[in-house]
């Protein structure tokens, strides 16, 4: 639990959110901000700063999981979906707490790469 952080806050229960399902190691919730017609954030509970600092396989697994999960439950996984992990100031992270993006809904127009 990292006091400052806006994530960790979140997964103790101390800021409310809009969860989709939680486990052990995994929080998946909402975007306050969605960028699409459904926008979930998934993050380890344990606090790492980005996917850099995530150093346990076995929580990368889960994530992976969690991922597909998500997309599952949310109804994404049909039509299809994009999942971002910003990193660092030039990938655009905003909230240094390890979290992947799941975008979908809706086509979400066009491609960075
Ligand atoms: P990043 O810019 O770090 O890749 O993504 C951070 C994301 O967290 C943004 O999409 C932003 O809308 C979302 N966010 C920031 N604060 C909160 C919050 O308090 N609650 C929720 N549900 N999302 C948040
Ligand atoms: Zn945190």
């Amino acid at each position: 639990m990292d006091g400052s952080c806006v994530f960790c806050k979140i997964i103790a229960g101390e800021i409310p959110s809009k969860k989709l399902f939680e486990d052990e190691h995994v929080t998946v919730i909402h975007d306050v901000n969605p960028a699409a017609k459904t926008h979930l954030l998934v993050m380890p509970k344990r606090h790492y700063g980005d996917i850099l600092a995530l150093d346990d396989e076995a929580l990368a697994a889960r994530l992976h999981g969690a991922i597909q999960r998500a997309a599952r439950e949310s109804g994404v996984a049909g039509g299809g979906f994009r999942v971002i992990s910003n990193c660092g100031a030039d990938g655009g992270q905003t909230v240094p707490h390890l979290h992947y993006h799941i975008l979908g809904g809706e086509n979400l127009g066009p491609k960075l790469l």
